[in-house]
């Protein structure tokens, strides 16, 4: 049987990389540019404007507790780190 892939599919893919690889590339130079101002991302880049932010966490070296994030990654980033420490305390008990 001969597999016949759409072709109309295979530019789509090709678009979606090319965008993630473009996007990618103008955070990092965001990033770059402007690190005091750049949200890093919850769980990969975000282009967005974010706020330096104190987070959740426990850090010895107090500049790890800090972040630069948006609105929304900051939620997500606090809501992760409720439920470890969550974790955290039901193991200790
Ligand atoms: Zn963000």
């Amino acid at each position: 049987m001969k597999i016949i892939t759409n072709p109309l599919k295979s530019i789509d893919n090709y678009l979606h990389h090319y965008f993630q690889h473009t996007y990618y590339r103008t955070y990092f130079l965001l990033r770059k540019l402007f690190p005091k101002h750049i949200c890093q991302g919850y769980d990969g880049p975000c282009c967005r404007l974010g706020k330096r932010r104190r987070m959740n966490t426990q850090y010895l070296n107090e500049e790890s507790n800090w972040c630069v994030a948006c609105d929304d990654c900051f939620e997500a980033i606090e809501a992760e780190w409720a439920e470890r420490w969550d974790e955290y305390y039901r193991g200790c008990m």
